[in-house]
């Protein structure tokens, strides 16, 4: 372990001075992949009139394009009646969602959110620090819950939703999640439709960010919540979100909400007063540019061809450096945009503090838990997408230099 700690330590030495200036904290598409969608800039044309005969030019429309939800229905499992397209962001339609939900009342609740004198949501850990920054946000408490590999811990959710109506709702991310890679079972979607929650305006913010974003032939089909729902006899307790931020372009995109009709109705009611009418121009232009369900599929093998290379190469570096010393643990993720990379308790704040001070970036330890408090302070995300792949195998090899390193002190200091 001597020489181990020996080898990292000049390597870390080296590693510093090689003055590096690396970023690997955001899930952002690369500017190769964005260029994929170079047509959307030249698009529309000279054209602003929707299949329906709408005038995308003009004010209205707020349930969005029916040509561009006809598109999305299929892929994100909702009937294109019960899908909203909306503006450029599904994060925004999760804040619109609490804040209708606080300020106003869901269906079936007895009260407003904001009446109540405690609110909580379930977050699954490791999740997404955007979901838990809008808790914080709206004074919304985070209740942690265990991921298991085919989903959160169904028996935790199951006692803490049945015990206790203020539990209002859980984040979900079902496929691919942020930032594990884990994709729901049936059985886990079924039991989330059907467990018994004293709340009843219980729900389930279904983020389905990484609905189409394949890295293998394996592609992946999560089962339809909505009916899971309604079978189990709650037809109102999913809330679907997506984008086409990482189909298209990530700052102008299209969001999307579905839902059962009654959700449906209460968010369009609210949403008629925050706006007269989403970006129909942007809506027109990507229904023309991905024209089918087909469309969205070639189009998604081809942001794979540039991503998969990228995971490949922090598998085969992980692997080569880190592979024997039984200090980490990574996954592979047969779609989304990250990998979660499992460092000794006690490790991950100092490797990604040792990785900063190389020149380093990675997203901070700990943000993938509520607080950012990760109790075992062991977990790193690690988001490949947006390096070209020099930079993206310089960063990998400096972390595991550095996961070497902090590993092989923290073993030595308590051996
Ligand atoms: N949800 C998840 C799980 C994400 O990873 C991201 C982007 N990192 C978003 C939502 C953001 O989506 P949008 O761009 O549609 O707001």
């Amino acid at each position: 372990m001597t020489a181990g700690l020996d080898a990292a330590r000049a390597e870390y030495a080296d590693l510093v001075d090689r003055g590096l200036s690396l970023d690997l904290t955001r899930g952002k598409p690369s500017p190769e992949q964005l260029d994929l969608s170079a047509p959307l800039l030249s698009l529309p044309g000279d054209r602003h009139t929707a299949a329906d005969g709408t005038d995308c030019r003009n004010y209205g429309g707020l349930h969005g394009l029916r040509e561009l939800r006809e598109i999305f229905a299929g892929p994100l499992r909702v009937p294109v009646d019960q899908l909203v397209a909306a503006g450029n962001s599904s994060l925004g339609l999760m804040h619109d969602c609490l804040v209708y939900a606080l300020l106003g009342g869901l269906p079936g609740a007895t009260s407003r959110w904001v009446d109540q004198e405690r609110i909580a949501f379930l977050c699954p850990v490791p999740g997404y620090d955007r979901h838990f920054a809008l808790c914080e946000r709206f004074d919304i408490d985070m209740v942690p819950v265990p991921m298991t590999d085919e989903g959160p811990d169904l028996d935790v959710v199951a006692r803490l939703v049945a015990d206790d109506p203020s539990v209002k709702g859980i984040w979900c991310v079902p496929k691919y999640s942020n930032p594990s890679g884990v994709s729901y079972s049936d059985r886990v979607v079924r039991g989330l439709g059907s467990v018994a929650a004293a709340a009843p305006d219980f729900r389930i913010f279904w983020d389905n960010a990484y609905a189409v974003h394949h890295l293998t032939d394996e592609q992946v089909e999560v089962a339809d919540v909505l009916a899971a729902c309604a079978e189990g006899g709650h037809p109102d307790r999913p809330f679907v979100f997506g984008s086409t931020s990482k189909i298209t372009l990530a700052g102008a995109g299209v969001a999307f909400f579905g839902s059962s009709p009654a959700n449906v109705a209460w968010l369009l009611g609210h949403a008629a007063k925050r706006t007269i009418g989403p970006d129909k121009v942007n809506q027109l232009r990507h229904a023309l540019f991905l024209r089918d369900e087909a469309g969205v599929r070639a189009h998604m093998e081809r942001h794979r061809a540039l991503l998969r290379p990228k995971f490949d190469l922090v598998r085969r570096v992980l692997a080569d450096r880190l592979g024997d010393t039984g200090l980490a643990e990574w996954t592979e993720p047969l779609g989304g945009y990250f990998v979660t990379l499992t460092v000794p308790d006690g490790c991950a704040r100092e490797v990604v503090r040792r990785a900063a001070a190389a020149g380093i970036v990675l997203t901070p330890a700990g943000a993938t838990h509520p607080r950012g408090d990760d109790p075992r302070d062991a977990v790193i995300r690690i988001a490949p997408t947006y390096p070209g792949l020099g930079e993206l195998e310089q960063a990998i090899t400096g972390l595991a230099t550095c996961v070497r390193l902090v590993g092989y002190e923290k073993a030595l200091a308590t051996a």
